[in-house]
Parts: structure tokens; C-alpha cells; sequence
């Protein structure tokens, strides 16, 4: 399969010519669009030349210029996981199915290699309202029953993600977005993402792209490998080793960073995610370790930080609403001293 690959500042997204139009894999970050365009101007490929667009899944680096380029081809079909839906209309990376970071150095690297080089941690994008003629995929469906004139088929890979789609050409070519990944081996990824909601889902996957006949794999993040790489690190993660995805740890990072940075006047309050900024704008100036450790008692209380709201500075009172028992009630946590 003839592959073109447009690497943006974290992502690579895929051009590929079908009939008299191209498809078009993934997109990138919100503020990626000139760069985008940059490399689909070498690539030699128009906007008005994109016939579909698949979405591997509904992640800020996958999304976020969605609406940039309908903007400019509105006849473009979106295609996505029927779990997709939903998700992409939140406008927020999914967190409440779980999950985590890989391992713990993994977690350090990324946290800083996010608010200091791409300074984009909200996780946040324009949410996408389904339209007439998209796509969603249930299951496995070939490419052209959905309008693409290529010899392939969209598989079901969850695992990063619930709703994780890949792309599987006849000719063994299968495009993963982060259903595995080609970045910070010497931390231990071991070709698996950064991130992942469910790990076994995850390995499960892999070994559906490999009995699907897959031979070359071509992640979003990093360069293509041999499937091979897939098969000899398969089951080598282990769920004892993953950083849990919680937000007093991400909390506890951003604030001590923070702090760091206010002292060399250096302003990232633009790049925090959007939960901390929350919390960081009920308490100025900053006590770091002050809002961890309520923080902490928050979560032994209730065991849940999914959605949140900081009230007071000098009693802890919050309200909680706790999606996985689907209790939408307030709970009002009062700190004992
Ligand atoms: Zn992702």
C-alpha cells in the first residue's frame, strides 16, 4: 500500500490514494493546523481531494483539527468506532474507563515532556457532533462497504482506548493509531502506547492484528515496524507495573511544576489540564502540597476524583458525582483537623 505519512508535532496521520481521492488517517492536535497543511502541501494532496476520514480513536492529538478541515471540505465522510460517538462529542480524552500510564518512568517522561515541549496537557478538543453521511463501525467492515475503493478492512482494536479502531490493507499494511506504538522504548513501552484503559484488551488486540495477517505496522506515534515486534513483546507489560491515570498524582506533578515555574516567571497556566486549573484557581497563591494532601483525603473518602468541584479554601467541601455507581448526588466532605 502506497503510505504517506504526515508527522505533525506528536502525531503522524496517513494519506492514502484511493481511485481519484485520497483518505485521510487521524488529524492532529487543535494547534497543529499549520503544520498540517504544510505536509499536505508536500505530499501534494488538496483538502478537496479527501474523499473520507478515519479516526482511530477520539483523543486531543487525534481529533483536535477535525473541524479545521471540514471547514474547508464539508463533503468529507467521517468514519469511527460506533464507541467513538459519544466520546468524541465530550470534547475530552476519555478517563472514566480506567487506566494508565505503562510504567512509572513512562509517567514521569510524559507529564514532562507534555507541559514542558508540547505545553499541551488539557487533553481537551472541539467536540464533534456526528452528521449525516459519517461512518460509525460496529465490529469488522470492509473498506468498501463504506465507500472506499481499497482492498482492506477496519478492525475493532481496543485496548488504549474503548472505542480504538485499526486499518488492515490486503497487502499485510495495518495502521494502529495507538493501538501500539514506536516511542520511548529505553522507558519500557515496548511498542505499547504511553497510555492505556485496559491492558489485557490491549495484548488482545495485538494478537487480532496478528492472526489478521498484519505485516507491517505504522503507529501514530513513532515509525513504522515489522509485526514481528508485535508477536515478540506480546503480554511482556504488566498491569503491576502501570502507573494508574489519578488525578492527585497529576495534581501533585503540576502544582510542584508550578511552583518551579513561578519562581522563573514562567507561566504555564496555559497548559494545565483544565481540572487543576480548577482547583489551582480556588487557591492563590499556590500551596502545593496543602491541596495534595486535601486532595488525598478527598480520594479516601470517596474513592472517585472523576468530576469535581473545589469550593472553599479552609473546609473541603466538594461535590462528587460518582458515574460508576451512577449516583448523580452530592456528597459534601467535610476535613477533620
Ligand atoms: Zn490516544
Amino acid at each position: 500500500m502506497n503510505i504517506t505519512s504526515l508527522k505533525l508535532s506528536a502525531t503522524n496521520c496517513f494519506v492514502i490514494r484511493a481511485a481519484e481521492n485520497y483518505v485521510l488517517i487521524d488529524t492532529g492536535y487543535e494547534d497543529d493546523w499549520g503544520e498540517f497543511c504544510t505536509r499536505l502541501r508536500e505530499a501534494d494532496v488538496e483538502l478537496a481531494q479527501i474523499s473520507h476520514l478515519i479516526l482511530t480513536h477520539h483523543h486531543d492529538d487525534h481529533c483536535g483539527l477535525l473541524h479545521n478541515i471540514l471547514r474547508e471540505n464539508d463533503s468529507i465522510r467521517v468514519v469511527m468506532s460506533h464507541r467513538c460517538k459519544d466520546l468524541i462529542l465530550r470534547g475530552e480524552n476519555d478517563l472514566t474507563h480506567g487506566g494508565g500510564y505503562v510504567n512509572r518512568w513512562v509517567a514521569l517522561i510524559v507529564r514532562l515532556y507534555l507541559s514542558l515541549i508540547l505545553r499541551k496537557t488539557r487533553h481537551t478538543f472541539p467536540p464533534y457532533q456526528l452528521r449525516d453521511g459519517d461512518f460509525l463501525v460496529t465490529g469488522d467492515a470492509n473498506l468498501q462497504d463504506i465507500g472506499i475503493p481499497l482492498n482492506g478492512k477496519i478492525i475493532e482494536t481496543p485496548g488504549h482506548t474503548v472505542d480504538s479502531i485499526s486499518i488492515l490493507f490486503a497487502d499485510g499494511d495495518c495502521l494502529v493509531g495507538d493501538a501500539a506504538a514506536n516511542m520511548l522504548q529505553f522507558a519500557g513501552t515496548k511498542y505499547c502506547a504511553v497510555f492505556i484503559t485496559d491492558l489485557g484488551a490491549y495484548y488482545e488486540s495485538w494478537e487480532k492484528i496478528i492472526s489478521a495477517g498484519a505485516s507491517r505496522i505504522f503507529p501514530a506515534h513513532g515509525a513504522p515496524f515489522a509485526a514481528d515486534k508485535l508477536k515478540g513483546n506480546l503480554w511482556k507489560n504488566k498491569a503491576e507495573d502501570m502507573a494508574p491515570y489519578r488525578y492527585e498524582c497529576e495534581i501533585a506533578f503540576y502544582v510542584c511544576f508550578l511552583k518551579v515555574a513561578s519562581r522563573y516567571d514562567f507561566d504555564i497556566s496555559q497548559t494545565l489540564p483544565i481540572r487543576i486549573i480548577h482547583v489551582l484557581r480556588q487557591r492563590a497563591p499556590v500551596h502545593g502540597f496543602h491541596i495534595l494532601i486535601k486532595l488525598y483525603r478527598v480520594y479516601r473518602a470517596t474513592g472517585n476524583y472523576e468530576h469535581y468541584t473545589w469550593f472553599t479554601s479552609k473546609d473541603i467541601t466538594r461535590s462528587v458525582v460518582a458515574p460508576s455507581t451512577g449516583n448523580q448526588g452530592e456528597t459534601r466532605i467535610t476535613e477533620r483537623s
